[in-house]
């Protein structure tokens, strides 16, 4: 397996140093799957100001529809055949059909009914649920023989940097017979080395991490914790690989808190860094998918100019699909680590 990195060199005249040269490291990581590249460069503290979110948490209550005293009235139901009690409830979670569906077969599934979690006080418990009520969403829909139930599909948005329109915390849970691009090009080029190499590459990939070391976070339960090579966020992220699941429906009781903690060590991780906003996406094969594994990207999310709310996702990152991280790799995943040998 190889970890490609093309180093590059920018040439400038600094006007900080009376014109004097000065050159600017790059380095273009390609991704050992996709081929995928990422630039390690805008180096940057990756500190930040964690702004005061009072005014904003206070003034998105009063008309929030997650909230409790609106989530039973405001949201849609599932037909019967999905669900004939309308919505899914766990404890405090409440799990309904996406009123702006992506597919044919959409839903969103609160974190319970607090307005506003902090990141670092998400306790496991709580995702460990919020992936249960998904997985009960997913079996009613396969159960049912839907035909958009082949990719379940999990995304989490927290905060508005990572896209949320909604501050209460929730699942974005759907499945879909079309895989999203970046599923799509991830399993096809699974198959193709599962073809060349006999094996799976998630497999391969958790070895060479462990072997190699620098990015590799640890292991809770059968989940492997690795820092991405060539991350898809300007301050690196966390991916997980679930060692023999294909599908989210493969998981197990202790997979769920495993998941969990593993989440909440790379969200006390970031917060050390001020950073408050993050994405999560599961990324699954189809359950016939022999050359998937089941694995996860958590991705923390930043504003360039907080001030502005300026997002990270430039014309580079959407319309070119390059990311840029602002760190090496192996730096942020020597300060995630410490949160991984943590008890939590
Ligand atoms: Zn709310």
């Amino acid at each position: 397996m190889e970890f490609k990195v093309t180093k590059k060199q920018a040439v400038i005249l600094d006007p900080s140093k009376n014109m004097l040269e000065k050159r600017i490291p790059v380095e273009v990581r390609t991704d050992p799957l996709t081929g995928r590249t990422s630039r390690i460069c805008h180096f940057r503290r990756l500190t930040f100001e964690k702004p005061d979110l009072t005014r904003l948490v206070e003034a998105s209550q009063a008309t929030c529809p997650f909230c409790p005293d609106k989530v039973l009235t405001l949201t849609p139901c599932f037909p019967a055949e999905i669900a004939p009690e309308g919505r899914l409830i766990l404890e405090d979670m409440v799990l309904f059909p996406n009123i702006a569906p992506y597919d044919g077969l959409g839903a969103v599934g609160t974190l319970g009914s607090r307005h506003y979690i902090p990141m670092t006080e998400i306790e496991p418990q709580r995702i460990a649920n919020g992936l249960r009520l998904a997985m009960d969403f997913y079996r009613r829909v396969r159960a049912a023989r839907h035909p958009e139930a082949v990719y379940y599909l999990l995304s989490w948005n927290y905060m508005p940097a990572s896209g949320s329109s909604l501050i209460h915390p929730h699942l974005q849970i759907f499945a879909s017979s079309t895989a999203p691009n970046q599923l799509r090009e991830e399993l096809s080029a699974a198959k193709a080395y599962e073809l060349q190499h006999g094996s799976i590459y998630w497999d391969d990939l958790v070895s060479a991490e462990k072997a190699e070391g620098s990015r590799y976070l640890g292991r809770i339960g059968r989940i492997e914790w690795i820092a991405g090579f060539a991350p898809f966020s300007v301050v690196g992220d966390v991916t997980a690989v679930i060692a023999d699941c294909r599908t989210i429906l493969d998981l197990n009781e202790p997979d769920l808190i495993a998941i969990a903690k593993g989440l909440t060590a790379a969200m006390a991780a970031y917060d050390k860094m001020g950073i408050y906003n993050f994405n999560v996406c599961f990324f699954p094969g189809a359950e016939e998918d022999e050359f998937a594994r089941l694995h996860l990207v958590f991705s923390p999310r930043i504003y360039y100019n907080p001030l502005l709310a300026t997002p990270d996702a430039t014309a580079l990152r959407i319309l070119y699909n390059e990311s840029i991280c602002a760190g090496f790799p192996e730096e942020i995943a020597a300060a995630v680590r410490e949160e991984f040998k943590a008890p939590r």
